[in-house]
């Protein structure tokens, strides 16, 4: 089959908890492919979302997961068991389960936020609804769980602005520095690349990212790290949890 190209309306709008599509492809695994979507696909550490497609005859066929097909640009719709399969050309009404992708938007803005406290090269990341981690090259830097989660907390608590600034690929190549994670390489080629950024003037941090996040820091809520993990010589996983830090 032939890959298709979804428009991810969740890259410009990631608080779109409801839209309509129309069903342009069905996979011979019965992935639903719609022509347009809000529903995040699994990428960049972030699970991918979950919700329900809506028929006319108001029936519903619940989504299991999100993923990329072939492409990065074509969105699979992975129904859960036994669902309904749609027609070619049907509209259909999408819905996200929403208190799930804030979760995930609030613990992603917090993996950034992680990244600025911690200006180290970054070797692997995961986001999910309880508990996120990154990975970080670093040498034994003497950080502690306490000065983290205050320095986290700190920008929490100043209400920094979070928003998408597209670039050129050129532009990005001039500055190298915006890449902060060592093994995977932002997608070039496509002629431009989302960056996150944070602040007035990305004053806190900018970063090519494809993922969704809360349009302000504060949004984030009271997180803490739960772990510091030794993962090698150079390397050490914190976990975020959300949350006060427990007092022992
Ligand atoms: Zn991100």
């Amino acid at each position: 089959m032939m890959a298709f190209s979804t428009q991810a309306v969740f890259r410009d709008d990631a608080y779109l908890r409801e839209t309509e599509a129309t069903v342009v492809g069905v996979n011979d695994r019965g992935g639903i492919i719609l022509d347009r979507t809000i529903f995040y696909a699994t990428s960049g550490g972030q699970p991918g979302d979950t919700g329900l497609l809506t028929r006319g005859d108001g029936s519903n066929i619940s989504v299991a997961a999100t993923i990329t097909g072939e492409t990065k640009d074509e969105i699979i719709h992975v129904p859960g068991l036994e669902q309904a399969v749609p027609e070619i050309g049907e509209r259909l009404k999408l819905s996200i389960d929403w208190p799930r992708r804030h979760l995930l938007m609030r613990m992603h803005a917090a993996c950034h936020l992680l990244t600025v406290v911690c200006p180290y090269p970054i070797t692997g990341a995961s986001v999910s609804e309880e508990d996120s981690r990154v990975d970080f090259d670093i040498p034994d830097a003497g950080f502690t769980k306490e000065d983290v989660t205050s320095q986290m907390m700190e920008l929490v608590r100043a209400n920094h602005p979070i928003y998408n600034r597209w670039i050129s690929d050129d532009e990005l190549a001039a500055n190298p520095t915006l890449v902060k994670s060592k093994n995977v390489r932002p997608p070039s080629g496509t002629g431009k690349i989302r960056l996150v950024c944070i602040g007035d003037n990305a004053s806190i941090d900018s970063q090519p990212c494809g993922g969704t996040h809360v349009a302000g820091t504060a949004e984030i809520g009271e997180i803490h790290i739960g772990k510091i993990e030794k993962k090698g010589r150079e390397n050490r996983r914190f976990r975020i949890r959300f949350g006060a830090m427990p007092s022992n």
